[in-house]
């Protein structure tokens, strides 16, 4: 039997979607890349647009799409606060149509199908580190809900799809994950931080700076992805992806200073309703089932991806919502 898979990736373009795709066409897969460009670009595919076992699709995934598949990667769906926060009737019904097209292609084809869940189903958590057992304690009507929510309902409908219809499901928690092709104007701290340094504009903290998070950089997590697809078919998850060193913000705006060597200031700001107080997983689980843990320290994949910073041309990106 060929080992070569026909592999769909919703959310293909973006930061995370684009290496996946990098990464299964490099394997030889035959990768479908569908994304509707709301939050990403074609550049950043531009360099797989030749390639014969690469195609790009623009569609947006709550409307159904009929394609013969053995895999898909469900990536489609605003990540950053302020990307997901500009329309959130719009980012609930990206995860939860989303969710249901994906899973009717897959029930079809009998292909295997993973989510791309997140930390935020934990919510602002009392239980730290977070393992897959905690139940999360979410705000279901705060302006993260449409997020958090959506991701909830859409780890339950693969859960029901999964338990009703046998389909091959598979749930990842990914963690806060930074890297090159983050968009440079998405609001998320890690691409704030190095493009005000870099600037030598203000940093701005939100807040005190005392809240934490764990962060992972993409090509961990990329591998962390990939693995749990090809885990054997009786661990559907859902499991912890990410970095267990877990920093505050502050500690990570001195890094970006220091790593720069900018001579920005640093600046509080109002914290944002709801932003969770403390994230870090527990990654016991991965380590056992995906014989998987997060390689590049902080240090090193933040020095990466200001390296990456310094060779974009900022004037190419468009700020995709008012609220970066
Ligand atoms: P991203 O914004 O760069 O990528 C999301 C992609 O989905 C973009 O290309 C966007 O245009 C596309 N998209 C959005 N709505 C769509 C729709 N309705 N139809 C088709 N395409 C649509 O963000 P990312 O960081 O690459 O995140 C990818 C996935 O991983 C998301 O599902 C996100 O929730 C999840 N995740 C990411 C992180 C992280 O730290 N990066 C953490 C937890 C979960
Ligand atoms: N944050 C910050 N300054 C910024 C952007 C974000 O202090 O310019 C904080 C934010 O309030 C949160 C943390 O950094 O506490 C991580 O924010 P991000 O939007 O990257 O992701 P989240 O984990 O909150 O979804």
């Amino acid at each position: 039997m060929s080992t070569i898979k026909r592999i769909l990736v919703t959310g293909g373009a973006g930061f995370l979607g684009s290496h996946l795709c990098e990464r299964l066409v490099d394997d030889g897969h035959d990768v479908i890349c569908l994304d509707n460009f709301f939050t990403s670009q074609k550049a950043n595919v531009a360099h797989l647009l030749g390639k014969p076992n690469f195609e790009l699709i623009r569609h947006d995934i709550t409307v159904p799409i009929f394609l013969e598949l053995d895999e898909i990667y469900n990536l489609a769906c605003p990540a950053s606060p302020g990307h997901y926060q500009y329309n959130p009737i719009k980012t609930m019904k990206t995860s939860i149509l989303g969710a249901t097209n994906v899973l009717g292609i897959a029930k079809r084809c009998h292909a295997k199908v993973l989510q791309a869940s997140t930390s935020e189903v934990y919510g602002d958590p009392e239980v730290h580190p977070q393992p897959e057992s905690y139940r999360g304690c979410v705000n279901p009507i705060g302006p993260r809900a449409c997020y958090d929510e959506g991701k909830r309902a859409a780890e339950t409908l693969f859960m029901d799809y999964h338990r009703m219809n046998k389909v091959n499901v598979r749930l990842v928690r990914i963690f806060n994950t930074y890297g090159p092709r983050m968009h440079p104007f998405d609001g998320r701290v890690v691409s704030n931080f190095i493009r005000q340094a870099l600037c030598g504009e203000d940093i701005t903290i939100f807040g005190d700076g005392s809240q934490t998070r764990s962060f992972c950089y993409r090509d961990d997590l990329i591998e962390g992805m990939i693995r749990m697809m090809n885990a054997p078919d009786d661990f559907v998850g859902p499991v912890n992806i990410g970095n267990p060193d877990e920093f505050t913000i502050r500690q990570l705006a001195e890094l970006t200073i220091k790593l720069t060597g900018s001579k920005s200031k640093l600046v509080e700001r109002p914290l944002p309703k709801d932003d969770p107080t403390r994230r870090q997983p527990v990654i016991d689980l991965a380590r056992e089932k995906l014989d998987w843990e997060p390689k590049v320290r902080l240090e090193d994949g933040l020095a990466k991806t200001i390296d990456w910073f310094k060779t974009i041309d900022l004037a190419s990106y468009r700020p995709p919502t008012p609220n970066y």
